[in-house]
């Protein structure tokens, strides 16, 4: 038995305005022939797929596997380069089986749906036989091409996602089943036109709590190979955006359309459980300044560069700084130009210049600063959350602010050179910042952050703040969205 294995991984936020191109996926990781099988032991779904294979004693055709960090749309060079190894590899020899680990919401310059041009290529290549499995993010917009060229779909049960290489495990047993004839997989889907909260997607709350319950135990029952559920990504002007349910079972079309209907009717029902209360920045720094203990941790919801903003949102510092908190950190700026000018200063001197929201025009405005460089690093980090412990990443060249803010107070600020997202303390460490020591921390992360957060956090204050992730979808142009949609429309 032998299986093609191949991926590429972008979630693409269409409004922002810098395509993602192959410099970003080489950042990020990209891997070519047996460089895949390196990746044994890691929480991704190549990791989880490669060790599957080993167990199994499946032999492997590793062939391309990249990602890189959410952003604009992906440029046709990459999606080229991944769909013609794919190809290449097709064409000179004839795996039993396809596994691939996909986002399900990457737009690419021609393609809306990215991942299903490719899905359509590589069953082109494959023909109509093929097993062809895929792992999905729990963000994906599942469009049409994707459903009619994968045999099956399996999207991450998670968020933050912590089961990716569960997942792998999961795809790789099921094309091994297919390709011996041991089920005959039936997938069915349903389109629920809802654009979840993301605060409300999280794994442990109400009502995604329930749902992924409910999932988890119709996959228990007879027949029943695979279901799950994605939560959309809304940052995409696509006519397929919103919620879609997959149902797997084995060879048995109507218990897959009965069973895709009761997951649709739970989560139709209890959507008005998505909706998250926000907090004003104003609101939310008074609380934090108030609360008894911290840390208080200021989620900023618009600038979560884990949606592909651009990482250089200034409302909440300019909250901190103009009310004098006491404590605060922030984490992170992205300012190259600013992280320059504390290099050539050096570490200890004083520095005055405009920080942030350079990038467009919606992430708030650049602010006028008078700072101390306290700390100067090359950014490297090695992540210590569930989510991607022992994974090495940088933000580049990083330079720790003291901003002098009123009354006083100091306001820390990493400032750094990429777009990273502020989803693990081991960020906060690795530039000398306790985060159990401070009062307030304010994280550029919708949701993630709560693996390694939530258990030093006192209190977790989600911040209504401006970017191209914010949850006021009246700030966006879409064009090709579905109406009408939830919450956005009255249904
Ligand atoms: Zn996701």
């Amino acid at each position: 038995m032998r299986l093609l294995l191949a991926g590429i991984s972008h979630e693409s936020n269409t409004f922002a305005e810098t395509p993602t191109d192959l410099d970003e996926f080489i950042a990020n990781g990209f891997f070519r022939g047996a460089e895949l099988l390196d990746l044994a032991g890691t929480n991704t779904v190549i990791g989880g797929a490669v060790g599957a294979a080993r167990e199994l004693g499946v032999e492997l055709m590793p062939v391309v596997a990249t990602s890189a960090i959410p952003g604009g749309v992906v440029a046709d060079r990459v999606f080229e380069s991944v769909v013609g190894a794919i190809e290449t590899a097709l064409a000179a020899e004839r795996p039993d089986a396809i596994v691939l680990d996909l986002h399900g919401a990457m737009v690419t310059e021609s393609h809306d749906d990215g991942d299903g041009a490719l899905l359509e290529r590589v069953r082109a290549a494959a023909g109509p036989e093929m097993p062809i499995v895929a792992t999905l993010d729990l963000h994906a917009n599942v469009g049409p091409q994707m459903l009619d060229n994968a045999s099956v779909l399996i999207p991450f049960d998670t968020y933050p996602h912590v089961d990716n290489a569960e997942r792998g495990d999961e795809a790789v047993r099921l094309a091994v089943r297919m390709a011996s004839g041991a089920v005959t997989p039936v997938m069915t889907s349903r389109k629920l036109p809802i654009l979840p909260d993301g605060p409300r997607q999280f794994s442990g709350v109400e009502p995604t709590n329930s749902i992924m319950g409910l999932v988890h135990e119709i996959e228990t029952r007879p027949g029943v190979l695979t279901a799950g559920v994605c939560f959309a990504f809304p940052w995409a002007d696509c006519p397929f955006a919103g919620m879609t349910v997959t149902v797997v079972t084995d060879n048995d079309p109507v218990l897959a359309e009965i069973l895709v209907d009761e997951i649709a009717t739970f989560i139709w029902a209890r959507r008005a459980e998505f909706k998250t209360t926000l907090w004003t920045v104003e609101e939310a720094i008074h609380a934090a300044m108030q609360a008894p203990a911290g840390p208080v941790v200021l989620a900023d919801l618009g600038d979560n560069p884990g949606g592909g903003t651009a990482a250089d949102g200034t409302s909440i510092l300019w909250g901190l700084i103009d009310l004098g908190a006491e404590g605060a950190v922030v984490s992170t700026i992205r300012d190259p130009e600013v992280v320059a000018l504390a290099f050539e200063a050096g570490e200890g001197a004083e520095i005055e210049t405009m920080l942030g929201a350079k990038t467009d025009e919606r992430h708030g405005y650049p602010i006028p600063i008078k700072a101390v460089v306290k700390r100067l690093s090359n950014g490297d980090f090695v992540y210590e959350g569930p989510m991607e412990r022992g994974v090495r990443d940088t933000l580049g060249r990083t330079a720790v602010l003291g901003i002098h803010g009123r009354y006083g107070a100091d306001v820390e600020v990493i400032v750094c050179e990429r777009r990273v997202q502020s989803l693990d303390t081991a960020i906060l460490r690795s530039q000398g910042i306790e985060p159990t020591e401070r009062k307030i921390i304010a994280l550029k992360s919708a949701v993630h952050f709560r693996g390694a957060f939530m258990p030093i956090a006192a209190q977790i204050l989600e911040v209504d703040t401006p970017g191209l992730t914010s949850l006021d979808y009246s700030r966006f142009p879409y064009q090709q969205l579905p109406r009408p949609i939830w919450p956005m429309d009255d249904m």
